[in-house]
């Protein structure tokens, strides 16, 4: 397997700091990695036996935290990066939480709504002796959702006996989730955009593409089109890009798209096909839809002078060297969508404390979080040697995890 993006980065910010490679191996092995089954009843009555995973990488910092996915590809090797990630997360924006990440290999879009049901509830049955609210706490991830938090979040309480929703974030607000959550990850990307504006790009208004319309795309591109410091000029799905150079209606094409299911056939830009949104020439891409959307293969036809990655590992080791060597600013994830775990620590704080938060309350508390995250990333890159964004998040985030750890 290719070294990904994420361990050449951590061997770099160790050998920095001055971490030996045995520490370094202590940070990177995670520290109960649960592989087990779940089995689905079908509404036909055949049972399926399908994997399951929980890794939970590490909890120097406080209880595991992380998402689950259900995914034909969901694999361990998969979940344990994923979770080595929120490790990393969590502490480069000093929230008191350590990094997990769990998964079922399965098609949930082949499931009926009461098979997803019993899924859900299926994986809690599996792991109710690893999660909890004081342990790990799950979320949403690729294809689940905050139904799927409540029922998950049901299932344990009556496993545990009373009523636990402090076990799962990211659940509707009418079952004790936060207010704000649905826009965390956009806002927070937006804050940290905001905050480094002078180092992404010089024009003015910035010019945007936007891969991927989905939770965290379209959130950011209303948010960025409200705003004239920049102007979206592109937004893609799994299908179509649309473009227009003087700037999308951002409110019409997402209109458009919620009530077609697709970008395609929106008429008042170019359509193009969905890969061409790379290759726009755009002070800014945004990849917000999946891994590995830039790799060897297409990184020379990138023209964005700035990255951000919204989206877990959108661009491959050999890419980010690519981009890196050409100038290109790459904001790296973990800095870019921590908006949506912050907003998540908060829910548990509200659970944890009967509290009820206001949504103003939420984003200010959100502004000052990741306001301080971006400011430390800011003041390491003024040192020359650190040299990209990626290894300054790397710096911070291991310096916290190894004193955490004693290992400094
Ligand atoms: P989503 O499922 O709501 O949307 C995904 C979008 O990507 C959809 O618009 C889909 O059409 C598009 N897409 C899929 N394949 C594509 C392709 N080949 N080209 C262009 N677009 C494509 O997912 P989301 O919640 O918006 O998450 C997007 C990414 O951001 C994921 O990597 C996720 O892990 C990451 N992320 C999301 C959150 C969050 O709170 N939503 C938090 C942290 C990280």
């Amino acid at each position: 397997m290719p070294t990904s993006v994420y361990i050449r980065a951590l061997r770099q910010a160790a050998g920095e700091l001055g971490l030996s490679d045995a520490a370094l191996g202590q940070v990177q092995t995670p520290e109960h990695v649960w592989q087990s089954t779940v089995n689905l009843t079908k509404d036909t009555g055949a049972v399926e036996v399908l994997p399951a995973f929980r890794v939970q990488h590490n909890s120097a910092r406080g209880p595991y935290k992380g998402g689950v996915r259900f995914h034909p590809q969901v694999n361990l090797d998969e979940v344990t990066e994923l979770a080595t990630l929120m490790t990393l997360k969590c502490a480069l924006v000093d929230i008191p939480f350590g990094g997990a990440k769990g998964g079922v290999q399965v098609d949930p879009k082949l499931l009926t709504e009461a098979e997803l049901e019993r899924l859900a509830r299926g994986y809690v049955q599996t792991f109710f002796n690893q999660i909890g609210p004081t342990v790990d706490i799950p979320a949403p991830d690729v294809n689940t959702t905050a139904q799927i938090m409540a029922w998950m979040a049901d299932e344990y309480g009556q496993l545990a006996g009373l009523p636990t929703p402090a076990a799962f974030t990211g659940k509707p607000v009418e079952q004790g989730g936060s207010l704000g959550r649905d826009i965390a990850t956009s806002l927070g990307a937006k804050y940290v955009i905001d905050a480094l504006r002078n180092r992404l790009s010089h024009a003015s208004p910035i010019t945007v593409a936007i891969q991927g319309s989905g939770n965290a795309g379209s959130g950011l591109a209303r948010l960025l089109s409200q705003d004239a410091n920049y102007r979206v000029v592109a937004l893609s799905d799994s299908q179509t890009s649309v473009y227009h150079p003087a700037g999308l209606a951002v409110d019409s094409v997402l209109g458009h798209k919620r009530a077609t299911g697709s970008l395609a056939g929106w008429s008042e830009a170019t359509a193009l096909p969905s890969s061409a949104i790379i290759d726009l020439d755009v002070d800014m891409l945004v990849l917000a839809a999946l891994e590995n959307a830039i790799t060897a293969e297409n990184v020379t036809s990138v023209k964005a002078r700035s990255v951000v990655e919204v989206a877990n590992g959108p661009i491959d080791d050999v890419a980010d060297q690519a981009l890196h060597s050409r100038g290109v600013v790459v904001v790296p994830d973990i800095l870019a969508n921590a908006g949506g775990v912050v907003v998540s620590y908060f829910e548990w704080l509200q659970n944890t404390t009967q509290a009820r938060w206001s949504e103003a309350q939420v984003v200010a508390q959100l502004a000052q979080v990741m306001g301080a995250a971006t400011q430390a990333v800011s003041d390491l890159l003024d040192q020359p040697e650190i040299g990209s964004m990626r290894n300054a998040t790397y710096r911070l985030a291991l310096d916290r995890l190894a004193r955490a750890m004693r290992l400094i």
